[in-house]
């Protein structure tokens, strides 16, 4: 079977699905592998590199996205600038896609996806169980992201992190204050302490008071009443709870060099910790980077894709960082993309057996159908 890496198109991306490494291991595998011409170069991978690992570099695209039996992405399909086409129209009748499609914001691909019943995988969708771990792109590009949300931070605060005794006098360190705790707030935390700042973190989910501690950050703990789901994560509170939370984040906020935000809710709009009024609390000169923007925000004044001062603030909006370590992102990416592949592979044929969970998780349309439940919601 053959597998095409198209050059990723979306605004912002630097990113690509596929290294040398992965091309390697993907046809010792059984797959044939093809590369758009210049597909890498964002990420400092070259068609010759490609080419060494053992790829094909492919010059036409419309020919190209025709004759894969797979064409695995980053982004879901958008219109081609070049060829005034849709990705999703550019793949073969009944192939197969995997990339991804954050399902209720991509309807449209889906319905085009759908009539030309093709198999689309979105990596979005695939459980996060321990057998999926090695293929979970949400948290090797969320690590990425905490880590360099805090190098953003540093780099517009016109302040050191760590503390300094110099002959000119001490200098105290920087509070930083991360709000959620996951992946990419986990990493936010250890990457703040590495560069040596005191650093306070809160999270919904009491479970995470450990890890936070562990990190050597201080956990802000504020009791919430029924705060996850079942499988462990996060679930949306009453408008009563939010406000006592912010109320109380709202005392921390007014000593803070720095604010990290990362609280998403599955399937739900991110939820808003940050309030005008408390932006307005915070000291001159401090940062805000909300994680949470391409989701609604868990800042009242961010703006997506922008930096902006708001009340002596600056507030960073960028939407989408892991594609600002490009180089990395690219290879925990590609990595976590051959594991799906592999996975899925049974006697070098890709293999799409529905009663599998990974497949079952992951498969957002087949033969013609929209498999995942709320996007089919609204399709209706
Ligand atoms: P996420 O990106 O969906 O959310 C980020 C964090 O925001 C979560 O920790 C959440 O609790 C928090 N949050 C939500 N609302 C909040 C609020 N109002 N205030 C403060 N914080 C709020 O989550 P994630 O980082 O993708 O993953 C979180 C969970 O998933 C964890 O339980 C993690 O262990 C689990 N996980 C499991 C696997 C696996 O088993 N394969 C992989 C990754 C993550």
């Amino acid at each position: 079977m053959h597998i095409f890496f198209p050059k990723e198109i979306a605004d912002l991306e630097q990113r690509v699905a596929v290294v040398p490494e992965t091309v390697k291991k993907l046809i010792a595998a059984g797959y044939t592998v093809s590369v758009e011409k210049g597909a890498g170069l964002k990420a400092a991978v070259s068609d010759a590199a490609y080419e060494k690992a053992g790829a094909t570099v492919a010059g036409d695209v419309a020919q190209a996205w025709q004759q894969a039996d797979i064409v695995a992405k980053i982004n879901g399909p958008v219109q081609h600038p070049e060829l005034k086409k849709h990705e999703a129209e550019m793949i073969k009748e009944g192939g197969i896609l995997i990339a991804s499609l954050v399902p209720a914001n991509e309807l449209d691909a889906i319905k085009i996806l759908m009539q030309r019943k093709v198999s689309c995988f979105s990596m979005s969708l695939i459980p996060r169980i321990t057998i999926a771990q090695k293929m979970d792109t949400l948290s090797s590009q969320a690590s990425i992201a905490g880590y360099k949300a805090v190098l953003m931070a540093a780099a517009q605060l016109g302040k050191y992190f760590p503390l300094l005794m110099t002959a000119a006098g001490t200098i105290t360190p920087s509070k930083v204050v991360i709000l959620g705790a996951g992946v990419a707030g986990l990493q936010a935390i250890a990457t703040a302490r590495r560069l040596g700042a005191n650093v306070e973190a809160f999270d919904i989910r009491a479970a995470v008071k450990e890890q936070v501690e562990s990190l050597g950050a201080k956990f802000i703990d504020i009791p919430v009443a029924d705060a996850e789901d079942a499988g462990g994560y996060a679930k949306e509170q009453s408008e009563s709870e939010q406000e006592r939370q912010r109320q109380e984040l709202a005392k921390r906020l007014s000593s803070a060099d720095v604010a990290i935000t990362t609280a998403l809710i599955p399937g739900r709009p991110a939820p808003l910790l940050i309030t005008e009024e408390m932006v307005k609390g915070m000291p001159l000169g401090s940062v805000i980077v909300d994680m949470a923007v391409s989701q609604g925000g868990n800042c009242a004044l961010s703006e997506p894709g922008q930096t902006v001062e708001r009340e002596g603030v600056t507030i960073i909006g960028e939407l989408n960082i892991p594609a600002t370590v490009a180089i990395h992102a690219s290879q925990l990416y590609a990595r976590n993309m051959l594991n799906l592949i592999t996975h899925l592979t049974v006697e070098k044929q890709f293999n799409i057996d529905l009663e599998e969970v990974v497949t079952d998780g992951a498969l957002l349309t087949h033969d013609g159908s929209c498999r995942h439940e709320h996007s089919r919601s609204l399709l209706e």
